[in-house]
């Protein structure tokens, strides 16, 4: 019967934990033994007096922990630090950012460790109850509309006041999958005028349900949906068609905010350093795929910088700043990717069990996960 651990994160500015202390309480129903390092949940609002009242044992510190479980879950991926602290043959659940931390996989392999990240958890219908990813874009496409609307100097909703009307901000989102769908959602509640665009041709439907208007283009001839419902990297010809349709919009909008990704693939650049100065003075961009490298080329990751009279916010680890609904739906996820490891406490799923294989990237001593793997000898 493994013991669950959970630490307090140690990424400067993370906010959220792992397990919130109704999971806790439902693993414990489920008869698994959890510690808690002391504070791990202080950030994000949750005290160890909840996590003893649902039936975690409080262990002073991070190494009391390492100690003690078998397996740990987390919300970054581990430092080395921690890595080197799991014991050999433990099992790690969390994200991992592979592509960002190639070296931590391949220690955590070099460990023994048998690690799962929550970026791989396949995106099938079952395996919606455990998908971070969604859950996280959910927190940051609503985030990103109040970290605009506290950056602009313009109210968002139409006002008709005795001093005369106010119209309402123009908000443009770019890219609508989860993240940009939450964005356009928010900023209609707000009272703006949305338009936003995403090539996947099921989208433009999904915009408009939302009452904000789809920026028309000519889509991709190419098919540009790959598996999960994640977008391809679209041809540099398609991309310079999208960047003078979105030129043509710029003028007339206050704020942007962006999204676009493409998994495991470098932000595809939407808005050009040229195109920036189109937006009007006063104008704020929000680019939540930042830490991807950016969909305006003039963003820089983590700050907010004044270029031509526009705000460019280069936004990072955004649901860390709503800890508390972020490490609910986080917390959910991991559950529900406990409950599924171990549907009772003793009788765990196998490990080729279609959504376990797809998640585990390190096992026996091994990266598994092939494009993983070619990515970590890359970096060597
Ligand atoms: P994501 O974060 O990888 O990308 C965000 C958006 O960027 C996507 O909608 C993508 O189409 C868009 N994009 C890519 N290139 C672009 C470009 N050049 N211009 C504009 N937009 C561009 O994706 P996501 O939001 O995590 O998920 C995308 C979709 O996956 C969802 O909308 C949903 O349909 C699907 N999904 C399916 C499941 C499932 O369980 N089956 C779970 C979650 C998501």
């Amino acid at each position: 019967m493994p013991v669950i651990g959970v630490v307090k994160e140690t990424l400067p500015g993370e906010t959220r934990v792992a397990l919130i202390p109704q999971s806790v309480g439902q693993l414990v129903r489920d008869k698994h033994s959890v510690v808690v390092q002391k504070g791990a949940g202080a950030s994000a609002s949750f005290s160890d007096d909840q996590y003893e009242a649902a039936g975690a044992t409080i262990v002073p510190d991070a190494a009391s922990v390492f100690g003690r479980a078998d397996l740990l879950v987390k919300v970054h991926p581990p430092s080395p630090h921690e890595v080197t602290s799991l014991r050999s043959g433990s099992i790690y659940l969390g994200f991992l950012s592979p592509a960002a931390h190639p070296a931590i996989v391949r220690s955590l392999a070099q460990q023994s460790v048998t690690a799962f990240a929550m970026e791989y958890v396949p995106r099938v219908s079952r395996a919606q109850s455990m998908d971070a990813l969604s859950s996280m874009a959910t927190v940051a496409g609503y985030r990103s509309v109040l970290i605009a609307a506290q950056a602009t100097g313009k109210m968002f909703p139409l006002l008709m006041t005795a001093a005369g009307t106010v119209p309402p901000a123009t908000v443009l989102v770019l890219g609508a999958g989860v993240a940009g769908l939450q964005a356009i959602a928010t900023a209609k509640r707000l009272g703006a005028r949305v338009e936003a665009f995403d090539p996947r041709p099921a989208v433009a439907e999904q915009i408009r349900s939302l009452g904000a208007t789809f920026v028309d283009m000519e889509l991709p001839k190419e098919d540009v949906e790959a598996a999960g419902g994640y977008a391809k990297e679209l041809s540099a010809e398609f991309l310079k068609k999208e960047q003078d349709a979105i030129a043509s919009r710029l003028p007339k909008v206050h704020i942007v905010i962006t999204t676009a990704q493409v998994f495991g693939q470098r932000a595809p650049i939407l808005i050009t350093s040229d195109m920036v100065p189109l937006i009007p003075r006063g104008g704020v961009i929000v680019d939540l795929a930042s830490e991807s490298g950016g969909n305006c080329e003039l963003t820089e990751t983590g700050k907010t910088i004044d270029r031509h009279g526009i705000t460019i916010i280069g936004a990072v680890n955004v649901p860390a700043t709503v800890p508390i609904d972020a490490s609910q739906l986080y917390s959910r996820n991991i559950y529900n990717l406990l409950k599924h490891m171990y549907p009772t406490v003793d009788t765990p799923t196998q490990p080729d069990e279609e959504i376990l294989k797809a998640a585990c990237l390190t096992r026996n001593g091994m990266i598994v996960n092939e494009a993983v793997r070619a990515l970590v000898e890359q970096g060597r």
